[in-house]
C-alpha cells in the first residue's frame, strides 16, 4: 500500500543529528557542542528529590504550566513570567513559533549557514524556505529593506562559524522585518553579550535560549523563549499541555537557581576555547573567533575531511558538514582542558 502521506513529508529528507557512537564513553565526542562539565550538584539533588525513594511521584501528570520554571527564568533574565515559556528543549519552541507563524506555502527565512534544522520544521509545515548568506564582515548578504517573510532566525552567535551579530545590527534587522525575528541565542552564555532586551523594546522579537549547553543538561531537554505576552500566549496554545516532565521540571528551576554553577562552567569553556583557538593558530589552522563553545577551524590544506576521518580513527568525533561552505574545516566543541589537549596531540600525529 502507498501511504496516503502529505506531500511534503513524503518528500522530505529529514533532519540528520550529530552521529553517536554506541560506546560513547571510550570516545572524545566534541561533535554536538555538549557541555564536557556535569550538571550543578543541585540539578542531581533536585531530580532525585522529586523521584523520592519509590518514584510514586511520577504517577502524577506534571505542572501543566511549568510556572515555577517560568518564575526562575524570569528572575534570571529580568522578565515577568508572562513573558516567558519553556519548551521541551528549544527546538520544540522553534517549531512552535513556525506553526503560529508561518502557514503553508509562506516563508520563513534565516542564514545560511545555521541551524538547518530551521528548514526541516519548515518543510513540516508545508511553509517555504528562503536562506541567506554571509558577507565577508559578518552581515546578511541581501537582506531586504523589508523583509516580507513570517519569520526569520537568527542565530548569533552563529553556529558552526562562532561570532555574533553587534546589538545594534541585530536591532536594524528587526526593525526591516515585517514578520517575527527570532534571536536563537542557544550559545549566548559562552558569549560577551547578548540581544534579550530586545525583546522589550520590539514586539516582533523573541529570544530562544536552552539549558542543553551552558546548563549541561542536553538530555533533559529543557528550553524557553523570551517574547511579549501576546506571543507566549499563541505560542501557549499550540504547545504540548504536558510538554515539560516532572524530572525535567525539578532539574529545571534548581539549575536556573545555580548561577553561580553556571558563570564557572562558562568561564572554564570560554578559557579553554580561548587557548584550544591560540594552539590550532600556531599549528596553521584558520580559526574563526568564537563566542559560543566551539571553534570553526580550517586546516592548512583546507580538506576538513582528511582530519575528520584522521581524528575519528583515534576515536576523537568532531563535526564536518558535507555543505560546500563548510566542508574545508570542521565545527570543534570546547570539551574539557585534558580533552583539547588530547585532540591537540591527535592532530600533531595526522600532520
Ligand atoms: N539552535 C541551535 C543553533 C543549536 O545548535 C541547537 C542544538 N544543536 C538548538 C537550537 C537546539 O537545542 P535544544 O533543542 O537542545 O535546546
Amino acid at each position: 500500500m502507498t501511504l496516503p502521506l502529505r506531500p511534503n513529508i513524503a518528500s522530505m529528507a529529514g533532519y540528520v543529528p550529530g552521529y553517536q557512537p554506541p560506546d560513547i564513553a571510550s570516545w572524545i565526542k566534541i561533535n554536538t557542542n555538549e557541555n564536557p562539565y556535569p550538571p550543578s550538584p543541585r540539578v542531581v539533588k533536585a531530580i532525585l528529590d522529586e523521584l523520592g525513594p519509590d518514584g510514586a511521584s511520577l504517577r502524577a501528570y506534571p505542572s501543566a504550566s511549568s510556572q515555577k520554571l517560568r518564575e526562575a527564568a524570569g528572575e534570571v533574565f529580568g522578565f515577568d513570567p508572562s513573558w516567558i515559556i519553556m519548551a521541551n528543549g528549544s527546538d520544540e519552541v522553534l517549531n512552535n513559533l513556525i506553526r503560529a507563524f508561518a502557514a503553508e506555502g509562506e516563508e520563513i527565512g534565516y542564514v545560511h549557514p545555521s541551524y538547518s534544522y530551521y528548514a526541516t520544521l519548515a518543510e513540516v509545515q508545508g511553509a517555504r524556505v528562503r536562506t541567506f548568506g554571509l558577507t565577508e564582515d559578518f552581515r546578511i548578504a541581501g537582506f531586504p529593506e523589508r523583509y516580507e517573510g513570517k519569520v526569520f532566525f537568527l542565530t548569533t552567535p552563529n553556529a558552526p562559524l562562532g561570532p555574533a551579530f553587534p546589538i545594534e545590527y541585530i536591532e536594524e534587522l528587526a526593525g526591516r522585518c515585517d514578520g517575527m525575528l527570532v534571536l536563537d541565542e542557544t550559545y549566548a552564555e559562552f558569549a560577551e553579550s547578548s540581544a534579550v532586551d530586545l525583546v522589550k523594546r520590539h514586539e516582533n522579537v523573541v529570544v530562544t535560549r536552552t539549558l542543553s549547553k551552558s546548563y549541561s543538561l542536553a538530555g533533559m531537554r529543557l528550553g524557553l523563549a523570551i517574547a511579549r505576552p501576546e506571543v507566549i500566549a499563541a505560542l501557549d496554545k499550540i504547545r504540548d499541555h504536558y510538554n515539560l516532565d516532572r524530572l525535567a521540571q525539578a532539574a529545571c528551576v534548581a539549575a536556573l537557581r545555580d548561577q553561580a554553577y553556571l558563570a564557572e562552567c562558562c568561564r572554564k569553556i570560554r578559557e579553554t576555547r580561548e587557548w584550544f583557538s591560540g594552539q590550532l593558530r600556531a599549528l596553521g589552522y584558520d580559526v574563526i573567533p568564537s563566542q559560543g563553545n566551539y571553534v570553526f577551524a580550517t586546516p592548512p590544506d583546507r580538506d576538513g575531511k582528511r582530519i575528520y576521518d584522521g581524528l575519528y580513527q583515534r576515536k576523537i568525533l568532531v563535526r564536518h558538514f558535507s555543505d560546500p561552505l563548510l566542508s574545508h574545516g570542521l565545527r570543534i566543541s570546547i570539551g574539557t582542558r585534558q580533552d583539547m589537549e588530547q585532540t591537540l596531540a591527535a592532530l600533531l600525529e595526522i600532520d
